[in-house]
């Protein structure tokens, strides 16, 4: 029988991703960072393909997602702006940065995501943070001295205080499996529920298969039920046609709309607008007549686009425009701008870069991040109801969230 008493830390970090490694280091202390896998950080070594986008150049509230007010969101984010996190990760870490003018993204020059892991760990290592890997926590209950903490294997550790940075549940094989949700709600908190989100989509439909391969710009609107647009995108994204359905940045910012809230995503292939394609298609000018839609088409979407969706609405790409009748050209030209992607899944969290729902901010107190519930509770990163879309949000999400709680668990 273990007679051993359990160890007392004044801070434990469940979780040693992003936020909980943030976490540690802003809380100046010597905090206790309790992580389950057998390294920590795993996430930030897969992200942006190994080189790690660690944040966007510019960033607003309209970049993230969360069924609570994205005022909250814009409150928290303010506790640490884009320009004094890039100072942090240039100055204090060593990490230089360079951006992808086109995509306005930020990644560290070495382009490897491991020398800011590294950087994180060795800043930790400074305020004396202590990492034990191999800690999944399995129970926290609260304590007379705060709360007990107990591992899978049975070891218990009493912290005055925690910080919870255990994730959401996207790719559990970097560790990130929901747990952090359950035991959110053993300390009584109510957790919306997660789903799948920056997650590629899949489709029955063969016709569109046929297409993979093909990537263009498009953007898109999210239209539920009741025809009302919950969201669009703010500029023209990639787009991708899969074996399996859709891909690209566009699909991945798109997907949560229609697996949360069942919205039908539609598409408007290289963006162009309904307008523009009137003129194309437009026979008043002389000699426009005779064209037909495969070259018409053709002069502004991709080739095999171009052929396909005439069949796709039952019309030849043959056909001239002059032979083009008014209800044809209206539903040609709605399959150009508002075309209904027919989804009939998603790849899962075994795949998804981030996870749609968690702890409601409306349990939080915006300015500490501490529970309402559960004082002397903190919450950090993907764990809390909020995503951003592709381009370095989540980290941004991740740094910011992750200083303040260690900031506010210090105090
Ligand atoms: C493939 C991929 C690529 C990505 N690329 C980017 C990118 O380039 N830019 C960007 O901004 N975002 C990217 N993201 C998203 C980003 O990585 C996450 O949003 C961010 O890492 C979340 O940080 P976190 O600390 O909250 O959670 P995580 O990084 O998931 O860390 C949570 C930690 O908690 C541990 N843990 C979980 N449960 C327990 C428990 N019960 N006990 C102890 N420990 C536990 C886990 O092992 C893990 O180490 C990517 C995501 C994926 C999956």
């Amino acid at each position: 029988m273990n007679t051993t008493p359990p160890t007392h830390v004044e801070l434990a970090i469940i979780g040693g991703g992003a936020a909980g490694l943030c976490a540690a280091i802003f809380s100046k202390q010597p905090a206790t960072v309790l992580e389950g896998g057998s390294q920590a950080g795993r996430k930030i070594l897969a992200s942006g393909g190994g080189r790690c986008n660690i944040l966007p150049t510019i960033s607003s509230e309209k970049d993230f997602s969360s069924s609570s007010s994205l005022q909250i969101v814009k409150r928290i984010l303010r506790t640490w702006p884009i320009a004094k996190q890039r100072i942090f990760f240039e100055n204090d870490l060593g990490i230089t940065l360079i951006e992808e003018p086109k995509t306005q993204k930020l990644f560290p020059q070495s382009q490897n995501a491991r020398d800011v892991r590294d950087a994180l760990f060795k800043e930790a290592a400074k305020v004396d943070a202590s990492i034990k890997t191999g800690w999944k926590v399995a129970g926290i209950q609260t304590h007379e001295l705060g709360f007990e903490i107990t591992a899978e294997n049975g070891d218990v550790i009493i912290a005055d205080k925690i910080i919870l940075a255990a994730g959401g549940q996207s790719v559990p094989t970097t560790g990130s499996d929901g747990s952090g949700f359950l035991l959110a709600k053993q300390l009584g908190h109510s957790i919306l529920p997660p789903c799948p989100a920056l997650v590629p989509l899949l489709t029955h439909d063969l016709r569109l298969q046929e297409l993979a391969g093909m990537t263009l710009p498009v953007t898109w609107q999210a239209i539920d039920a009741n025809k009302k647009k919950l969201a669009e995108s703010q500029q023209p994204t990639a787009f991708l046609f899969t074996h399996q359905g859709f891909s690209g940045p566009a699909v991945l910012d798109a997907s949560h709309w229609q697996i949360q809230s069942k919205a039908t995503l539609t598409i408007s292939w290289m963006g162009h607008t309904k307008a523009f394609w009137e003129e194309q298609l437009s026979t008043q000018k002389t000699g426009r007549g005779s064209r037909t839609l495969r070259s018409v088409l053709a002069r502004h979407l991709p080739k095999r686009l171009a052929e396909a969706l005439p069949l796709w609405r039952g019309l030849s790409p043959s056909q001239q425009l002059a032979q083009l009748d008014r209800e044809s050209r209206k539903k040609l030209i709605e399959s150009l701008t508002a075309f209904p992607l027919p989804i009939s899944g998603n790849r899962g969290f075994e795949v998804a870069e981030a996870t749609c729902g968690g702890i409601p901010l409306d349990e939080i107190n915006p300015k500490s991040l501490e529970s309402r519930i559960a004082p002397g509770l903190f919450f950090c990163g993907e764990v809390l109801d909020v995503h951003g879309r592709i381009g370095g949000f989540n980290f941004q999400w991740a740094w910011a969230t992750g200083r303040l709680a260690g900031q506010s668990a210090s105090r």
